[in-house]
């Protein structure tokens, strides 16, 4: 499956960069839930569409470097996504001094295969910079890497997304 592009409301891009200036300098994380469509079958494109932003502690030993979601609050998401019930479309962390690019360590995650993971850099807190990739699997290499999604912005007229 090949991401075309993640969709999101202006208010909810809003509330992810609140929450992230909120816990700076930490990195600050959370579950993205939504939908994810197939736009179409014979090349396996598909198109996310994020409803809801829900913030997790990052219970990670140095929070400034790292995250790791609270495996307590992310359960009820993961068992809700077992049932069919929701759906986690993305998965989104801060980097409050790194640029929005994923970094080795957030390549080596669990969440792998999550549709979307999303990096809000607060380098300058005035100006959040987001970065928006589908992490995939380099068959030959067995190396994951990652692809940006482009981003679609509903509710607004000018603003673009960063790479
Ligand atoms: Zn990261």
């Amino acid at each position: 499956m090949i991401i075309a592009r993640a969709v999101i409301s202006l208010d909810c891009l809003n509330r992810m960069e609140s929450y992230g200036l909120l816990h700076h300098p930490n990195e600050a994380c959370g579950l993205l839930l939504g939908s994810t469509s197939v736009l179409n079958q014979g090349n396996g494109q598909a198109e996310l569409q994020i409803e809801q932003f829900i913030g997790i502690p990052n219970i990670a030993s140095n929070p400034r470097r790292q995250f790791m979601m609270d495996p307590a609050a992310v359960l009820t998401h993961v068992m809700a996504e077992q049932s069919g019930a929701s759906h986690i479309a993305g998965i989104m962390h801060t980097h409050p001094l790194a640029p929005a690019i994923p970094s080795q360590e957030d390549l080596g995650t669990a969440w792998l295969h999550t549709p979307s993971h999303w990096i809000l850099s607060l380098r300058r807190k005035d100006i959040p910079e987001w970065g928006i990739f589908q992490y995939r699997i380099d068959a030959a290499a067995g190396k994951p890497y990652y692809e940006p999604v482009p981003l679609q912005i509903n509710g607004q007229a000018n603003r673009r997304a960063k790479k």
